[in-house]
């Protein structure tokens, strides 16, 4: 085991909890935990370029996102993804993985994560050792430049080199590309390409209007449809019935041997089975990516709660899952359908 602390609750002990079911029957058994709003990029569909982050105090320390994920995985969820922000960049970001990992194999099924890759190579091997087995690593464009522009100022080679170090340490990898009209379009076959020389899944994903940009929602919107169809030029799609339970419909790549995702919270409604919540670095949850609903979590955990009253506010939050989201692209005013960005709720 590496030498990394952490905040020192222990793994559930006793039987496994039923996950909770929503009031549309939907068991919740995946939490998403975004643990820091900041980023060492600022990708143009995410991010505006001059961000303001949240203070210091209305972030949640890492033992208190421990214990918050303790009382999800005793409420019965099975799998916890770390995103952001950029998760990388929190400082001692390593303990919290080394904390949660202790719950694999009981009541946790698995432990993994969304980055952009930059921090990967320093911290591949430390993820391995602590339980994490699969990471996804965005990565929207193989060319140097194009990354330098759709990022603002990230480099490449950081990320390819973070990649090799995700693969040396035995992890697997899902690469995430977001399809931008008139920026990637043009690359997205090779990109599928080299996933498949790499061993690398790929998921597409479409932008969605969440918090104020610099660029155009409208502009940058491209149809994963569109996508598809020059795809099958190339390659022979076959669709799976794969479904992790979120916005995703899987294909098998005949010539590559590897899955493709298609993630289309514009073009396709997925909220049927949607078995996630989504906790942000404040606390607050939200029960859906597309609605502003949400619950304070923190204000309950600071105020001295006991595990009980968590875990009762939790149920409580759950009770108001609502059935589905309302993205829209608003071309008028260019306005988004969510105020938060993506970097708060945790893509
Ligand atoms: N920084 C990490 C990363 O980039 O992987 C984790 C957080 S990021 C918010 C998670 C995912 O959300 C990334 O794959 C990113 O490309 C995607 N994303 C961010 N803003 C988005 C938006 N407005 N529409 C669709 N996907 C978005
Ligand atoms: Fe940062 Fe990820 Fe958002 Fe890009 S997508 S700005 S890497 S949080």
């Amino acid at each position: 085991m590496p030498s990394v602390t952490h905040a020192g609750i222990g793994p559930p002990t006793g039987p496994l909890a039923e996950p909770v079911i929503d009031p549309f029957g939907r068991a919740i058994t995946y939490l998403r935990v975004s643990v820091t709003d900041r980023c060492d990029l600022r990708c143009v569909y995410c991010m505006a370029e001059d961000m303001s982050f949240l203070p210091r105090a209305e972030i949640l320390s890492l033992e208190e996102i421990e214990r918050l994920a303790a009382v999800f995985i005793r409420l019965g969820v099975r799998k916890l993804r770390i995103t952001g922000g950029e998760p990388l960049v929190r400082r001692n970001v390593i303990s919290l993985f080394a904390g949660l990992g202790t719950y694999l194999g009981r009541g946790l099924d698995e432990l993994t994560l969304t980055t952009n890759g930059t921090q990967l190579a320093r911290h591949a091997a430390a993820l391995a050792d602590v339980g994490v087995r699969r990471v996804n690593v965005s990565l929207d464009t193989l060319d140097p430049d194009r990354f330098a522009r759709i990022t603002r100022w990230g480099r490449l080679d950081t990320v390819l080199e973070g990649l090799r170090a995700a693969r040396a340490a035995g992890l697997a990898v899902k690469i995430n590309t977001v399809a931008l009209r008139g920026e990637n379009e043009d690359e997205i076959p090779d990109i599928l390409a080299w996933c498949g020389e790499q061993g690398f899944d790929l998921s597409l994903i479409e932008t969605m209007p969440m918090g104020d940009i610099d660029a155009s929602r409208a502009d940058q919107y491209l149809p994963l449809s569109v996508v598809r169809a020059s795809l099958r030029q190339r390659f022979t799609l076959t669709e799976t019935d794969y479904r992790t339970g979120g916005p995703s419909r899987y294909f098998t790549v005949r010539e590559t041997d590897r899955r493709v995702g298609f993630i289309t919270p514009m073009t396709h409604n997925f909220c049927a089975s949607c078995n996630r919540v989504r906790l942000t670095v404040t606390g607050t949850l939200f029960m859906c990516l597309g609605q502003d609903d949400s619950a304070d979590l923190r204000r309950v955990l600071r105020g001295g709660a006991d595990d009980a009253a968590l875990e009762q506010a939790v149920r409580a939050a759950i009770a108001r899952k609502p059935k589905g989201h309302e993205f829209f692209i608003d071309r008028a005013r260019n306005a988004p359908s969510v105020r938060r960005h993506m970097s708060l709720t945790g893509g």
